[in-house]
C-alpha cells in the first residue's frame, strides 16, 4: 500500500540548500524529506517578499526539531517473555504554545515517520490560530491482538520515561493511530501515578467523564469533511445526494462516514490493512462501530453481516466510483495510478482525513485535473483545534456542550479555509489549498520566531 518515493524536483533556489541539508542531515528519513520538500516548495515567494525571514534563518531552524527523545519500552507480555519496543517524542517547535501532537502506536512507527508528522504538525497547529506549538510521539508497539492487559502494561512503561518530558505547559500529547480512548486512559493513569498530580491539562482525547471534552473524538473526521464542504460550497455545490468515498476505519474515518452522512451524502466505503468493504446502499455506522471500537475485528465482518455489502481483498479501494474521496488511512496510501482513477470516475473534491495520504504525484494530477484538494495539515486539523478546546476548558474547569463544541469546531475549520483559500488568491495561486495553508501556516510560525529572536 505504502508507495516509494525515488527523487524530488528542484526547489527554489532560495529554499534549495535548506533542502540540500535535510537530505544531508536525514539521509533514511524518506517521508521527513517528503514532508519538508512539501512546505518548502510553496513558501519561497513568501522570503521574497520577506528578506527578514532568510536572514534570521527561519527555515534552518524550523526543520530542525528543538528536541527529540528516543528511549526503551521494555515489558512482560502474557506469556511472562521480555518484550522490548521502541519510544519516540519528538518535539518540534514550541514557538507558538506548548508541543502538541498525537502518539501513534504501530510497527511501522520509526523515526522518519514521526519527525513527518511532528513537522506537519506545527503547520497544522499554526492554523488553527490556538496556540500550539507541534510535536508527535509513538513506539513500534503493535496493539493488534494483544490482550488489555498487555496493552496496560505497555503503556505504563511507555509512561514511565515520557511522563518526565510532559505537562500542561511544556507538551501535550494526545491519540493517533493504534492509541484511542483505552490506550489515553491507561497512559493518564500511569502519568497521574508517577507524577502525584491529576494533571487534566497535559493529554487531550481523554474520556469526558474525566476531562475530556465533547466532540474530541468526531473532530478530525467532522472537521474533514466540513474543509471539504467549504470547498465545494466555493463552487456553489455541498454533500447532498453526493458518493462519498472513505478509506480505514478507525477514528478519522468512523466519524468522517457519520458527519458525511449526515450532510445527506452516501458514505460507500471503508478498509483496513486486509481490504476494503463497499456498501452501496451506504455504510451502516453502528455494524462499523460494533465491529470497529467494540470487538475490534478486522473489516471482512462487515461484509459477513451486511447484505448490501461486499469485501475486495487487495485491490484499491479508490477503484470505487465517487464524488468526494476522505482517505483517512495512512501516509502514502493514495497513489498516482489511485489518483487517475479517482478523477477518470469524476472525482470533485479530496479532502485529507490522514496525515500526507496522497503521494506528491497524486497532488499534482489532482491540481492539474481542477479537482479541488485538501491538504490533510489544514483538512484534518479539526483534532487537534478541539485539543486545544479541550485544554482551555481544563485550564478554566468548565464543560461546553456538545453542540456548543462542534459549532465551534464548524467555525474554526472555516476560519482555516478562509486563511488558506486567501493567502492562495494574495501570492497569485488561487485555488491551491496546498500553498496557501502552507504560506498561511509559515506566515505565523516565522514572525514568531523572529519575534522571539535566535533562540
Ligand atoms: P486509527 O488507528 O483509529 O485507524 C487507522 C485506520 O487506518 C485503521 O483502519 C487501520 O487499519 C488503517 N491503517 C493504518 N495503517 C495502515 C496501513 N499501513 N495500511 C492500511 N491501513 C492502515 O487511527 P486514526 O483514525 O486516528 O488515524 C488515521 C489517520 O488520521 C492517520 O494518518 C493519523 O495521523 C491521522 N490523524 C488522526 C487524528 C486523530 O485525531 N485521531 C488527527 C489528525 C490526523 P488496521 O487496523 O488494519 O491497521
Amino acid at each position: 500500500m505504502t508507495a516509494t518515493l525515488t527523487d524530488f524536483h528542484p526547489l527554489a533556489e532560495s529554499v534549495q540548500p535548506v533542502f540540500d541539508t535535510v537530505l544531508a542531515r536525514s539521509p533514511h528519513e524518506p517521508e521527513f524529506q517528503q514532508a519538508v520538500h512539501e512546505v518548502l516548495g510553496t513558501i519561497a515567494p513568501v522570503l521574497e517578499k520577506h528578506p527578514e525571514y532568510v536572514e534570521a534563518g527561519i527555515l534552518d531552524r524550523v526543520v530542525e526539531p528543538e528536541r527529540q527523545i528516543m528511549f526503551r519500552v521494555p515489558w512482560v507480555d502474557d506469556a511472562g517473555r521480555l518484550q522490548v519496543n521502541r519510544g519516540y517524542r519528538i518535539q518540534f517547535s514550541s514557538v507558538l504554545g506548548p508541543y502538541k501532537g498525537g502518539l501513534r502506536f504501530h510497527p511501522s512507527v520509526n523515526l522518519s515517520i514521526i519527525k513527518f508528522l511532528g513537522f506537519e504538525q506545527i503547520f497544522k497547529n499554526a492554523l488553527t490560530g490556538q496556540g500550539i506549538g507541534g510535536a508527535k510521539g509513538g513506539s513500534d508497539f503493535d496493539p493488534h491482538g494483544r490482550s488489555e492487559a498487555e496493552v496496560m502494561r505497555f503503556c505504563q512503561s511507555f509512561m514511565s520515561e515520557l511522563y518526565r518530558h510532559l505537562g500542561e505547559h511544556t507538551d501535550v500529547p494526545a491519540g493517533d493511530i493504534g492509541v484511542g480512548g483505552r490506550e489515553i486512559g491507561y497512559l493518564f493513569g500511569a502519568y497521574r501515578k508517577i507524577t502525584n498530580r491529576h494533571e487534566s491539562g497535559m493529554f487531550t482525547g481523554k474520556g469526558t467523564g474525566w476531562g475530556g471534552a465533547e466532540v474530541r473524538t468526531e473532530a478530525t473526521g467532522y472537521g474533514a469533511v466540513f474543509f471539504a464542504q467549504e470547498m465545494l460550497a466555493v463552487r456553489g455545490d455541498s454533500f447532498e445526494g453526493k458518493r462519498v468515498g472513505i478509506s480505514g476505519s478507525g477514528n478519522v474515518a468512523i466519524y468522517a462516514i457519520q458527519k458525511a452522512t449526515q450532510l445527506g451524502a452516501t458514505a460507500v466505503t471503508a478498509s483496513d490493512s486486509s481490504g476494503y468493504v463497499v456498501d452501496d446502499a451506504g455504510i451502516d455506522l453502528e455494524l462499523l462501530r460494533q465491529i470497529k471500537e467494540v470487538e475490534r475485528g478486522r473489516i471482512v465482518e462487515y461484509a459477513n453481516r451486511r447484505a448490501s455489502a461486499r469485501f475486495v481483498e487487495g485491490g484499491s479501494v479508490w477503484d470505487v466510483p465517487v464524488d468526494i474521496a476522505v482517505p483517512s488511512a495512512t501516509q502514502n496510501e493514495l497513489s498516482l495510478a489511485d489518483a487517475e482513477s479517482l478523477i477518470g470516475n469524476g472525482v470533485l473534491a479530496v479532502s485529507e482525513g490522514a496525515n500526507m495520504p496522497c503521494v506528491p504525484d497524486a497532488v499534482a494530477a489532482f491540481q492539474r485535473a481542477g479537482v479541488l484538494f485538501a491538504p490533510g495539515k489544514a483538512a484534518n486539523a479539526g483534532g487537534v483545534a478541539t485539543s486545544a478546546l479541550e485544554m482551555s476548558q481544563n485550564a478554566s474547569r468548565q464543560r461546553w456542550t456538545f453542540g456548543d463544541s462542534e459549532n465551534k469546531l464548524r467555525e474554526i475549520m472555516s476560519d482555516i479555509h478562509r486563511a488558506a483559500f486567501d493567502a492562495a488568491e494574495k501570492y497569485d495561486v488561487g485555488g491551491d489549498y496546498v500553498a496557501g495553508a502552507n504560506i498561511a501556516a509559515f506566515q505565523r510560525v516565522a514572525a514568531a520566531m523572529l519575534a522571539q529572536g535566535v533562540i
